[in-house]
């Protein structure tokens, strides 16, 4: 199970806590009740939306916050997903991932994906997300990862930077509760990884409406 290390760091340090276990808890077993996979990422994905809107009214905490739209470092790391945001991805972004220059780089970052060392060895460029645009935005911002909602950075965004080929140690705001919420999510889910992984994956299945559009992504 491939889980992201700051929600996963949070639970490590909340999970003994009863008020804070029963949000994990509370959203595994809200999952088990929807039927429909991309219903149960959005699902998800409202949840923490929630809990972070009522974070950020606090001035002092979104006043501390230095993400903003075309800052796209984060979006050259790695960002790890449930099966269920896998799912969302391909139904929301089919139109990108079908581009001959997205197959093409979805077929190279599979194979760096899952190895941080892997990963940071790939030129800047080509570790580019995949549903990022050319002007620096999310192209699917609605239905971006659990991941990609809670990774917020407080302090200098050039911090984040890994063009060198370097992680930095970074300050990021507590979302603890955000963070509870997500790991529900991952320990629901049977497979996680990182996001080109779990794409090909998925697209190289053998559900026919998914080796329909494997037919259409794969050709060379
Ligand atoms: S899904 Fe969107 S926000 Fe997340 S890494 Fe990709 S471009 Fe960035």
């Amino acid at each position: 199970m491939n889980l992201p290390w700051m929600a996963y760091r949070t639970f490590e340090r909340k999970k003994d806590d009863p008020v804070f276990f029963s949000i994990t808890k509370k959203i595994m077993e809200k999952l088990k009740l929807i039927k429909i996979p991309t219903e149960r990422a959005s699902f998800c994905h409202k949840e923490v939306d929630d809990s972070l809107t009522l974070l950020m009214k606090e001035p002092l905490v979104s006043d501390s916050v230095s993400c903003k739209k075309g800052c796209a470092y984060c979006c050259h790391t790695q960002v790890s997903v449930t099966e269920d945001e896998t799912q969302l991805l391909i139904e929301k972004g089919i139109h990108h991932l079908v581009k001959k220059e997205n197959i093409q780089l979805l077929k190279l970052q599979k194979n760096a994906a899952n190895s941080g060392e892997k990963w940071l060895q790939l030129p800047y460029g080509l570790r580019k997300c995949l549903f990022l645009g050319d002007d620096n935005s999310c192209q699917i911002y609605m239905h971006r990862p659990l991941v990609c909602r809670t990774n917020l950075v407080i302090g200098n965004p050039n911090q984040c930077s890994t063009i060198d080929g370097s992680e930095k140690p970074l300050r990021s705001l507590n979302t603890f509760k955000a963070d509870m919420i997500t790991m529900g999510a991952f320990l629901h889910s049977k497979e996680n990884g990182a996001m080109p992984y779990m794409l090909y994956k998925v697209l190289n299945g053998t559900n026919k409406t998914i080796a329909q559009r494997r037919e259409n992504l794969l050709q060379p």
